[in-house]
């Protein structure tokens, strides 16, 4: 019998109803459930295949729909796991937008993970979203991806009047991820930023300039 197989039993057992069961080996998917008259169908992160009974437990209750919510135990264990996922195999390097018209990020990040961190920020980084005013243009700067050790930095900011030491405490900022990872509290909650990430945050040299010049000039990046 195949670990998969002995989950698919282990929840089937605790949900108590048929359960179809895929196990996924996919970043963005790590659980999805839906249910059916006679069954429930779910994919699984294979992050499970390795879980304890104690969570295998819960999960087969949230499943079930006994339980609303996943529980803290179920969040830390995902969370944890997910960190340990390294899917930065799977970012083409040709995908990659380093060089903008204004701004260079991967000189920007270079001299950020020397300065800052030892250079022991392992990632890559690029531009992503749409330079022009555009449908859909959000107020998201910049975004980090653990699984795909990934940086991105809104293209936005890819503009003549924006500072490089703006852009350079953006990119910091989604370095500080990697740096300092987010939690699950023992009552579920989800810290992100956490005490040690804002501490270090204002370890940047041109934090107040950067916060600033944001308050400023926000209106005019996503106009
Ligand atoms: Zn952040």
């Amino acid at each position: 019998m195949t670990i998969g197989n002995q989950l698919h039993k282990i929840l089937e057992q605790h949900a108590n109803t048929r359960i179809k069961l895929r196990i996924n080996d996919n970043h963005s998917t790590v659980l999805s459930v839906r249910s059916y008259p006679d069954h429930i169908r779910v994919s699984l992160h294979r992050l499970f295949l390795t879980a304890p009974a104690s969570i295998l437990m819960d999960l087969a209750a949230y499943i079930s729909g006994k339980i609303r919510k996943l529980t803290p135990k179920v969040k830390a264990f995902m969370e944890s796991a997910m960190e340990r996922l390294d899917y930065s195999s799977r970012v083409k390097g040709s995908a990659l937008l380093t060089i903008g018209t204004h701004h260079n990020l991967i000189n920007l990040f270079e001299e950020i993970n020397h300065r800052y961190f030892d250079n022991e920020v392992k990632c890559r980084v690029t531009w992503f979203g749409r330079k022009s005013r555009a449908a859909g243009s959000s107020a998201t700067l910049g975004l980090y991806s653990h699984p795909m050790k990934l940086i991105k930095i809104h293209r936005r900011l890819d503009q003549p009047f924006v500072p490089e030491y703006f852009i350079s405490y953006v990119i910091y900022h989604e370095m500080l991820h990697q740096v300092c990872p987010t939690y699950h509290d023992a009552l579920g909650r989800h810290y992100v930023h956490t005490k040690e990430f804002k501490r270090r945050e204002k370890q940047f040299e041109y934090f107040h300039e950067a916060s600033q010049w944001l308050d400023d000039n926000e209106h005019l990046i996503f106009n």
